[in-house]
């Protein structure tokens, strides 16, 4: 396999607008056929060469901090002050009944 570094920059042909979050693409069936706008700024504006950097940059193949707060998981202790440390075997016992509650976020 052969890297090719000009400039300091690695040779590929992928553009960056293919798995940006602010591309909207068009393709036809001929090499010749493709139509990219970027949303990011409005109104949306064609892009005219292939994007090897871009500082408004979305991958949306990453999931959101909003998705990932919407699949998260809320873990509840039922008593939060209750004393940490060791404990005996009676409070073992009891603390049983006390364990977390995990309910899935809203
Ligand atoms: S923000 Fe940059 S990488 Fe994304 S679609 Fe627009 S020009 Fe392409």
């Amino acid at each position: 396999m052969t890297v090719v570094i000009r400039s300091g920059k690695p040779q590929t042909t992928e553009s960056l607008c293919n798995s940006c979050y602010w591309a909207h693409i068009q393709r036809g069936f001929a090499e010749s056929e493709e139509i990219i706008l970027c949303a990011f700024l409005r109104p949306a504006h064609a892009v005219p060469f292939k994007v090897s950097q871009c500082t408004d940059y979305n991958d949306k193949r990453v999931p959101s901090k909003a998705d990932m707060e919407e699949i998260a998981w809320i873990i509840r202790t039922k008593d939060v002050n209750r004393p940490v440390g060791f404990a005996n075997e009676a409070e073992t016992e009891s603390s049983e009944e006390d364990e977390p509650e995990i309910v899935p976020s809203e």
